[in-house]
């Protein structure tokens, strides 16, 4: 394949595309060259963005949904109607170029918590996006025994890029070859809809405060000893897990104080 981080770049810190994926009418994914200084921890999130008519970039916060073992970065994003970047985002082809700054940041990393048994990541929409990158990661399995990676969108469509990730997990070369067939046990997947009938129905903060997750997960209930989490979704999404988190006596930490959750919001703005 050819290299394409080597490829003569048009704009200050470019990256060319290399693969792009319509996953329904509001979401996508797509992978870039990523350039050879590049050092993030997985989890993090960096600005990307286009060139805009006044020659001034638009540039958003995207996590990085690939692991940072990975030869290339890979982004999953929404397409916002009007919006400034994802208007045109979403029209980008392999060889095209997309700006990235390259200065990643974030809370969702795994040195922000403290050592753990089990480690929860909630998200809704593209807030899956850093746990992509995290449940990619070997690390993530070496740090904890069991990883539940619990998603909610409205439709079963929208499910499909996580559902799509997991499932390849199973025969992943770097995890399959590390876990075999206990990887099954490590990663728990548990997929919910709030809009469309679906085997799984429900908002995370419901299946959590009943207790449902755990006993169709036939896992124990939440404490502070055992289990840390994750959150990524709007800002009301995060508040409200943020509660149900605290009411099983978890407190929230940061790269500079390791505790039991740490939360980062997808977007900035109510959703759509
Ligand atoms: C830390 C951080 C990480 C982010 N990571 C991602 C990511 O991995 N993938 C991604 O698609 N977006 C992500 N975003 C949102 C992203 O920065 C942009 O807002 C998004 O790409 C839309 O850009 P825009 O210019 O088209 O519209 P904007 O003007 O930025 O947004 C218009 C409106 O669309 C809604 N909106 C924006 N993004 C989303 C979204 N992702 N899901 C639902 N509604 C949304 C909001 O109501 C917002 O007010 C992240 C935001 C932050 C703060």
């Amino acid at each position: 394949m050819p290299d394409a981080s080597a490829a003569k770049k048009t704009l200050p810190d470019a990256q060319t595309v290399t693969t792009v994926r319509h996953w329904t009418d509001s979401l996508f994914s797509f992978r870039v060259s990523r350039p050879a200084s590049l050092r993030f921890r997985s989890g993090e999130f960096v600005m990307i963005g286009l060139p805009g008519d006044n020659g001034k970039p638009i540039l958003r916060a995207y996590s990085i949904a690939s692991p940072n073992w990975d030869d290339e970065l890979e982004f999953y994003s929404i397409k916002v109607p009007d919006g400034p970047l994802t208007s045109r985002l979403q029209h980008i082809r392999p060889g095209d170029e997309i700006i990235m700054r390259p200065k990643p940041v974030g809370t969702l990393v795994l040195d922000a918590l403290l050592p753990g048994r089990r480690l929860w990541f909630l998200a809704t929409g593209t807030g899956i996006a850093p746990f992509a990158s995290l449940m990619r990661d070997p690390e993530t399995f070496e740090r904890y025994d069991q990883v539940v990676m619990m998603h909610t969108c409205r439709t079963a469509e929208e499910l499909t890029y996580g559902r799509e990730l997991v499932e390849n997990l199973a025969h992943d070369p770097l995890l399959g070859e590390l876990y075999g067939a206990d990887f099954a046990k490590r990663l728990l997947y548990y997929p919910t809809t709030t809009r469309e009938e679906s085997p799984l129905m429900g908002r995370i903060t419901d299946n959590l405060v009943s207790g449902k997750v755990n006993a169709d997960l036939n896992l124990p209930p939440i404490s502070a000893e055992t289990d840390r989490a994750m959150i990524c979704g709007s800002l009301a999404f995060n508040q409200d897990v943020k509660k149900v988190l605290e009411d099983f006596g978890l407190r929230e930490g940061a790269n500079s104080e390791p505790r039991e959750f740490v939360v980062e919001k997808a977007f900035v703005g109510d959703g759509i």
